[in-house]
């Protein structure tokens, strides 16, 4: 009886974490949020200038209809399209 209980109290646990998920649990970082991302998900640091990307991407393999595992293949992705990675939100124009 204890156990079902304890579990009871586990899983709401589990639940409000998730509905609430600012609480009790330390907030990700702003900057992780606001990073720029390409239009195939990754981040700009992974594409030459303005060009190819190199972030690998994990696809699965199958081999004649069975599952034959993960495979890491580069991403096809050839120009950056996401938005100008900004080094500061602003320059504060000093010409005074
Ligand atoms: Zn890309
Ligand atoms: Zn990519």
């Amino acid at each position: 009886m204890e156990l079902i209980v304890g579990a009871v109290i586990l899983l709401a646990g589990i639940l409000i974490g998730r509905f609430l998920p600012g609480l009790g649990r330390p907030r990700q970082s702003a900057l992780a949020e606001v990073k720029p991302l390409c239009g195939c998900g990754h981040a700009s640091s992974f594409h030459e200038e303005r060009g190819r990307c190199h972030a690998l991407n994990e696809v699965a393999r199958w081999d004649g209809g069975r599952w034959a595992g993960i495979e890491s293949v580069p991403c096809n992705c050839r120009k950056y399209t996401g938005p100008e990675p900004l080094p500061a939100f602003y320059a504060p124009e000093l010409t005074e």
